[in-house]
């Protein structure tokens, strides 16, 4: 496993590879690695001859500042763990290395940068209205952003995202498809810890007692699952809301019951192809988020 810093030896690197007719899959990732990133770079090595794992903490797709100055850092653990995968290059860029002077003085004064669209019209529409772009104004824009700069480095055959950031995905989706990037985009099933907590790199800075009891989290959305059937969209979220009210600690964000695709808010489980249940919430210090699917 090779480790690179600077985005020209990278494309050398991959250049010289795609001349030898490999294909590349790409797991972008923000570092302070857990099984969840390892179960994505054993999806692309399922179906792509060399694996690329970027590790960057994005600072334009954190909207508070001093979440960003806590994102865990475990750069060391992190190559070890990737090596044990059998990960092939590791992309460990440094901020300046990916964002000019004038994206960061954008960014510190809190203007959205629409330069990632070179030109082009990129409107995200609904998608990016609701649950976590409602909440955390600006985080898609700079997720855009950084997947899309990674995208024109990397140029990966396959990409692989996790379905724990449901909306996410649909976002880098919609991306790909309004910028006309050649990638095609792979989602991945949420991995979680044996009491049913989603893996997250943010689950670090839970207490033990916080761990456990995060537990309920997922309990409630698969309680949600077992419940669709026979209740409304208005019983299900008052269930979920006296359920998070009652934990201590716990400060619910939004519980919705979305369509799959559109992300919209569904009134009753007659319309849509597929439905999701998402949840966002703080648990002391630390925001968490999940999802279940449904159907
Ligand atoms: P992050 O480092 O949190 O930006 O996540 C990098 C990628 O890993 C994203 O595509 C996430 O959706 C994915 N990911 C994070 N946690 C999990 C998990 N528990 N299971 C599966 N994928 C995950």
């Amino acid at each position: 496993m090779i480790i690179i810093n600077s985005i020209q030896q990278l494309k050398d690197h991959l250049n010289s590879l795609r001349g030898r007719n490999k294909t590349i899959g790409f797991v972008p990732t923000m570092g302070a690695l857990h099984q969840g990133h390892i179960s994505l770079i054993n999806a692309a090595k399922t179906s792509c001859d060399v694996i690329v794992c970027s590790i960057f903490v994005n600072p334009t797709q954190f909207n508070d500042p001093a979440d960003l100055e806590k994102y865990p850092r475990t750069l060391d653990a992190d190559v070890e763990m990737l090596e044990k995968a059998c990960c092939d290059i590791v992309f460990v860029p440094e901020v300046t290395e990916m964002y000019s002077a004038e994206e960061l003085e954008l960014k510190r004064q809190k203007v959205e940068d629409k330069s990632w669209t070179k030109g082009k019209k990129v409107d995200f529409g609904p998608l990016a209205s609701v649950m976590e772009g409602a909440h955390r104004p600006g985080h898609f824009n700079g997720v855009a952003q950084v997947v899309s700069k990674l995208f024109r480095i990397v140029e990966p055959d396959k990409a692989y995202f996790g379905q724990k950031d449901f909306q996410q995905l649909a976002i880098i989706r919609s991306m790909v498809k309004q910028l006309e990037i050649p990638v095609e985009i792979i989602a991945c099933p949420i991995m979680r810890e044996p009491n049913g907590l989603a893996m997250s790199s943010r689950n670090e800075r839970l207490t033990k007692e916080e761990r456990e009891q995060a537990g309920l989290i997922s309990k409630v959305l698969f309680k949600i699952k077992d419940l669709y059937k026979s209740k409304t969209v208005t019983e299900l979220k008052a269930f979920a809301e006296n359920e998070i009210k009652s934990a201590p600690q716990m400060q619910l964000e939004y519980i919705e019951i979305a369509d799959a695709e559109t992300l919209q808010p569904v009134s009753d489980f007659k319309q849509n192809k597929s439905v999701v249940v998402c949840i966002a919430l703080k648990l002391g210090a630390v925001r968490l988020i999940d999802n279940v699917l449904l159907y």
